[in-house]
């Protein structure tokens, strides 16, 4: 595909975009003390040098009510400035147009981080937690416009190009356009007229206080599936309105909002480029403002399809520029099989943002360490080695491949017929290809940096030894424990009836080694992919599958990338059953006793089989006999410790970075 329609400048009011391609904002968390440092710089210094047209800097709290992140900037304090500038500066140096948003999330506050009542138009209840609101006084929203205005003065003098208001999720300026949550009688609610004051004061006010060459964006939601949201077409007459009387530059359209947390950042679940139906509407209608389409479209060619059907003018990529700050580079270049693609995944960008980390990401773990790895670029070699990696799992293939992208002389080992180690097998779930793509991705990747990749070659002490290598990698990967140990049941070890047959571990199946029967009980103690993606493979296949595990729920640690509701609605369409808060007290070959954590009660469920997804154990035999013959190695990833893929790779990338 050529990408002549990303490459075609676009005029975005005193500012020339070089390309459609925008980084949208989203929190990282990177913040120290509530100012950007050299951290957050770097990450965002890297997408602009990568070649995005516009980079939007995460949400800025506008006021003390409206905080909701431990990494926010500081609100409502000029402190920000000169940390601001630093940002503004690394971003521009490099070409790309520098915006900020700003929010406050009304009703939806979080007073982990806020430790203040959460401010509403009518005193609805917080979707973050079990909070309540307090409906604002007239005073309070003035008070907030103003916290909105400062802001954006704040941004002016710190060299922003602008700055983006916030009116998506169902926050605080959207709650005042929903009829639903704004049941207000004075001059806030009520009309059309009224309910759009507030965004339309901030505007306004905005453009009176940073003056005409100053960008002013709105960022908006399309939540088509809650009948109290306002509707696709309410929404367009609104953001007309403001569009009519020349109040932002552009607007972008987002999905889902507050009350459907897990359309916010969709993951493979849910299908791809999401927010164009309300963009395309919005270019239909708007004379003035220009349209950005956000949502899940991860890949250059994506974008080009949106933007060569009209359906907007510019598009987002976050995820897919977290993934690789260079794909618009890589698409503008003719290389994009050289992007490293997203898995839309939302493991360590969410997973570590909801539980108030900063941000990272499984495929690409330079994420919040580009200011300590140089980017994600890499620096050659001065001293070239031959270096010997053995195993191609994930851990394997990106130690290989960084070595020799940093001109070492690269051999890489490989037991099997195939790369990818346990992560091919997590790629054959359902809905799970992109991983397949990633790993199609590292072969073409060693294939140009003339990797001499061996199949078929497992390899023992001797043959390590043999190969004469500088540097020895060892990333051999896990194997399943192989005994039914359960934690919750330690004192079961082996569990009662393990050697009588038909129990398998998660390898066995998803490999297709085995032939496990009609009904099967898996048996979950992770509570992610690992197993409930087996487990809804095998009910694909058609398999009566019932999950036991000692979670409360099933896909508990799913939770944390707003992927356990989806996955179970799908488990249970395809008729599988969950009994939680339970473990096995014994198999037989007809089928396992259950016990109940709650009750101490027991049930006999009849099966043909049992799969455990449970922890491994790292396989690290030939690292023990070459550390016995004091040869010097260094181990990664799973073979040092089963973990999840992230870490494999943090570990491949890593080594390789020392090297
Ligand atoms: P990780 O996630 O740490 O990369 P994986 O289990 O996904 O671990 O992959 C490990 C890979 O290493 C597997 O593909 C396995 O076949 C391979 N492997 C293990 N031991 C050896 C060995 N001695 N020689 C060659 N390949 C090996």
């Amino acid at each position: 595909m050529t990408y002549r329609h990303i490459f075609k400048p676009i005029q975005l009011r005193h500012t020339m975009l070089k390309n459609r391609i925008v980084f949208g904002a989203h929190t990282t968390n990177m913040s120290e003390n509530g100012l950007p440092a050299e951290q957050h710089i770097a990450y965002y210094r890297e997408r602009a040098i990568g070649g995005a047209a516009m980079i939007v800097v995460e949400p800025m709290p506008v006021h003390a009510a409206a905080v909701l992140t431990r990494g926010n900037f500081k609100h409502s304090d000029d402190e920000v400035i000169p940390h601001f500038c630093k940002l503004t500066d690394a971003i521009r140096e490099h070409g790309a147009v520098a915006i900020q948003q700003l929010y406050h999330v009304g009703q939806h506050g979080d007073a982990d981080n806020s430790y203040h009542a959460n401010w509403s138009p009518s005193g609805m209840p917080s979707y973050h937690d079990s909070d309540g609101s307090h409906a604002m006084s007239s005073a309070e929203i003035e008070e907030t416009i103003d916290g909105f205005v400062q802001a954006a003065r704040r941004c002016k003098q710190a060299g922003f190009d602008g700055v983006e208001v916030w009116a998506a999720y169902h926050g605080f300026v959207d709650q005042f356009w929903t009829p639903w949550s704004n049941q207000r009688d004075d001059q806030w609610g009520g009309s059309l007229e009224n309910r759009t004051r507030v965004s339309r004061e901030i505007m306004s006010r905005i453009r009176e206080v940073c003056g005409e060459d100053f960008i002013i964006g709105l960022a908006v939601s399309d939540e088509p599936d809650y009948e109290v949201m306002l509707t696709r077409d309410e929404l367009a007459e609104i953001i007309a309105l403001h569009d009519q009387q020349q109040l932002m530059d552009y607007v972008t359209c987002g999905v889902g909002g507050y009350l459907d947390f897990y359309k916010l950042i969709p993951t493979f679940l849910y299908p791809e480029k999401m927010g164009i139906d309300l963009a395309q509407l919005l270019k239909h209608t708007l004379q003035h403002s220009l349209v950005i389409a956000e949502a899940h479209i991860r890949t250059p060619d994506n974008a080009e399809t949106v933007l060569s059907e009209g359906s907007s003018d510019l598009v987002s990529i976050v995820r897919g520029q977290i993934a690789d700050p260079h794909l618009v580079n890589k698409a503008e270049q003719g290389r994009p099989e050289d992007v490293r693609g997203c898995l839309s995944c939302n493991q360590m960008c969410w997973g570590r943002r909801s539980r108030d980390y900063w941000i990272s990401c499984l495929v690409n773990p330079s994420v919040g360490r580009e200011w300590e790895w140089h980017g994600d670029r890499f620096q050659t070699s001065a001293k070239p080695k031959q270096v010997l990696v053995v195993g191609g799992g994930p851990a394997g293939l990106e130690a290989a491949r960084v070595a020799a992208e940093r001109g070492h002389q690269v051999t890489l080992a490989e037991a099997g017929s195939k790369l990818g180690g346990a992560f091919r097998l997590a790629g054959e779930q359902p809905r799970r290809g992109q991983i397949l793509e990633l790993i199609e991705w590292y072969e073409r990747q060693l294939n140009k940096l003339q990797v001499d990749v061996r199949f078929n070659s497992y390899l023992d002490a001797d043959d390590v030894i043999a190969e004469t290598a500088d540097e020895i990698i060892l990333a051999t990967g896990s194997l399943p424990a192989g005994n039914g140990f359960q934690k919750a049941l330690p004192h079961l070890d082996p569990l009662p009836g393990f050697n009588s047959g038909k129990v398998f571990s998660v390898e066995e199946i998803m490999a297709r080694e085995v032939r496990p029967g009609k009904r099967i009980i898996v048996f979950d103690e992770g509570g992610n992919w690992r197993g409930c993606g087996t487990a809804w493979k095998l009910a694909e296949d058609g398999h009566a599958v019932t999950i036991v595990t000692p979670d409360a729920m099933v896909a508990k640690e799913l939770q944390r990338t707003a992927a356990d509701f989806p996955l179970r609605k799908c488990l249970v369409q395809l008729g599988v059953t969950f009994v939680v808060e339970s473990g096995i007290l014994y198999w037989s070959e007809t089928g396992a006793e259950i016990i109940s954590f709650l009750s101490g009660e027991t049930q006999m469920i009849e099966a043909d089989a049992v799969v455990f997804a449970t922890a491994n154990r790292a396989f690290d035999d030939l690292a023990r006999e070459l550390s016995e013959r004091e040869i010097r190695y260094q181990a990664i990833g799973d073979g040092v410790a089963p973990r999840q893929a992230p870490y494999a790779i943090y570990e491949g990338r890593k080594v390789a970075l020392e090297l």
